[in-house]
């Protein structure tokens, strides 16, 4: 068995879309970054790729590289799911916390969950938890989000 853990922050800015666990949530600023920033995403992925012990995700998609501008998060994801198997080992649970001010995320975990599906992580596998930080901190003067999450990875079945 393997486990893993990532984290991943980004400012919250205007003229950006908010996207979170590949779902725009309506809202007037969005996340800052190269990709959508998608920073549940990020958080898995680098859960994953810590599980794996393959170094962490500036590794396997650098913000230099022009192929990763824009690029929507969910597909990052895809490719380090698809490593997991390549390497021997399935995805028994993810856990992950969000944690922003605003706007309430709540409502949108649901929609989350389904959303990972597309990067081949099923609702069954995924949980999302949303809390704010009680007004403390860059999270908490709602300048960004964090977002912390956890695997375990278990050996396929031969
Ligand atoms: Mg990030």
């Amino acid at each position: 068995m393997r486990i893993g853990i990532g984290y991943d922050s980004h400012r919250l800015a205007e003229g950006r879309k908010l996207i979170l666990g590949g779902v725009e949530i309506p809202h007037e600023r969005g996340l800052l970054g190269h990709s959508d920033g998608d920073a549940l995403c990020h958080a898995i992925t680098d859960a994953l790729i810590g599980a794996l012990g393959e170094g962490d995700i500036g590794k396997h998609f650098p913000d230099t590289d022009p192929q990763w501008r824009g690029i929507s998060s969910l597909l990052l994801l895809k490719h380090i799911v698809g490593r997991v198997k390549e390497r021997g080992f399935e995805i028994a649970w993810i856990d992950s916390v969000i944690i922003m001010e605003r706007p309430k995320i709540g409502p949108h975990i649901d929609s989350m969950r389904n959303a990972l599906s597309a990067a081949g992580l099923p609702p069954s596998l995924v949980s999302i938890k949303a809390k704010t930080n009680e007004g403390m901190g860059f999270a908490g003067r709602g300048e960004g989000v964090a977002v912390h999450a956890v695997c375990l990875l278990a050996p396929s079945p031969l």
